[in-house]
This record gives structure tokens, sequence and C-alpha cells, in this order.
């Protein structure tokens, strides 16, 4: 079985530790490919946990020269980019400007507020309305052509908010605009350490997913070593029995097919 894990948090972000002790654990894991995914937000007041982007050239010749020293794992280069609307010009720039290996796009942002870093978000409000424009979101990023991969596309679920009817349309059409678009998405194993308590997305709707071809990866949204590749025996059995047979690889962002 050939592992992979796209989506890591070192230090040139918001997270704990150095490249090296990700490969390290990747390694340790029994990983055979990891990819560097640090956060990246366009404006800088929004900067708390994102890399500066003046930092990119530095980011990216580290990975290369880390790529160099390692023969024992395949080691790749990504982002995790914070998707805005109306900001698709200065997004691609970004994705343009270096040698990624696959593009991560994530929805943390309605407005001026993220989603996931307190349950105060949802006081208030209509929780029904909170993730039709949460899923509708994802579809804008899904369609915009910039991302290889869409991150937590259900990240909305993290503080346990529920909607009071039934969303599996919001599924449906997240499923089918990822198989026209040719983007994956993550079965991201993160969820389980969250107030949420399990992965992202909604395993009853996995299914959903699968009828429709969507492309899928296994990633761990690690912050720190220990959790490189966590829960990922578990994830892949999760997908096998809801009819995934492959998952996705990125090189130079191309993407091609694994059979579990
Ligand atoms: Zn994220
Ligand atoms: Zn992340």
């Amino acid at each position: 079985m050939y592992r992979t894990d796209y989506h890591i948090h070192t230090t040139f972000s918001d997270g704990k530790a150095d490249p090296e002790e990700y490969i390290e654990a990747a390694i340790k894991a029994g990983l055979n490919e990891i990819g560097f995914s640090e956060h990246l937000t366009l404006t800088p007041e929004r900067q708390k946990w994102s890399m500066d982007q003046t930092r990119l050239p530095e980011y990216i010749s580290r990975i290369a020269s880390l790529k160099k020293m390692h023969t024992d794992i395949v080691i790749r280069t990504g982002l995790e980019l914070d998707y805005f609307p109306g900001k698709t010009r200065e997004l691609a720039d970004i994705c343009e400007a270096f040698p990624f290996d696959y593009i991560i796009g994530s929805v943390h942002y309605m407005g001026e507020q993220t989603v996931d870093l307190g349950p105060e978000f949802y006081i208030g409000k209509d929780i029904n309305v909170v993730f039709e424009n949460y899923f509708n979101l994802v579809c804008e990023a899904i369609s915009s052509g910039l991302f290889d991969i869409i991150g937590h596309v259900d990240l909305v679920r993290i503080h346990r908010f529920k909607p009071s009817t039934d969303i599996s349309h919001l599924y449906e059409m997240v499923a089918d605009s990822l198989a026209r678009h040719d983007v994956a998405f993550e079965l991201n194993t993160n969820g389980r350490n969250k107030p949420l308590g399990d992965f992202y997305p909604d395993r009853q709707y996995l299914r959903i997913f699968a009828n429709h071809g969507a492309r899928v990866c296994v990633n761990s949204d690690a912050h720190n070593p220990a959790r490189v590749g966590q829960f990922f025996d578990e994830a892949y059995e999760l997908l096998r029995i809801n009819g995934f047979s492959e998952m996705s690889a990125f090189i130079n962002r191309d993407c091609y097919q694994i059979p579990f």
C-alpha cells in the first residue's frame, strides 16, 4: 500500500516543528510521500497563522534541498492557500510564481471571520444558512481552477453545530463539482483531534463522493510531527467500504491515481 500525506504545517506557518522532524516522523509512520502545505493567506492582517508571502522563496528552496537530501522518502512541495471570492488573480499569481507540486485550496474565511478558530462564529446565526453559504464557497473554490485539492470540504462542522434540515444535496453539489473540475478532496483525519471528534468530510456522505467519481487523498493536516499519517489505516478502510479503489498523488501540479 503506497501512503501519501499532503497536508503538513511546519514552523514556516503555524506548525510546531521544523520540516526535517516531519520527514523523520513520516518515515517512521511508513509513509512513501510527504508533502508540505503551509498556510498562505492573502492579506497581512489575516496572517496570524499564515506564512508571510515574502518567505515563499525561502520555503521553496528549503523543501527543494530536503528533496535532494532524502532518497528514503518522496517529498512534495505544496501550499494551503485560503480561497477568497474575487481574489482569483492574486491567488493565481502566487500559484504560478513557484514550482509547486500541488495547491490545497481551503475555505477558512466567511467574510472577515474564520469558521474554525472558535464556536463564537456560529452563535446567533442560522446554521442552515451558514452551511449552505459555506458549501457554496467551497464550490466556487473548486470551479476557480486554482486548486488541485480542496482542504476539509466541510470544515464548518468543526464546532459541532448541526443544520436542522437534510443537507445531502450540499454534498451532492460539492461532489459533482469536484468530479467535473478534476479536483480532489481530502479525507482529513485531523477533525478527530478537534471538537468535532471525527474526520472531514462527514462519513455518512462519503459514498456520494465515490458515486460521482470524485478523486480523493488521505491527509493528516498535522501541526506537529506526532500526527503525520495519524489514523490513516482507519481512513483507508473507510474509503474502501464507501467504494473508493484509488487515491490521487501529485507532482508538478499533475494528478495521477494510485490503487489501494
Ligand atoms: Zn485548513
Ligand atoms: Zn491545514
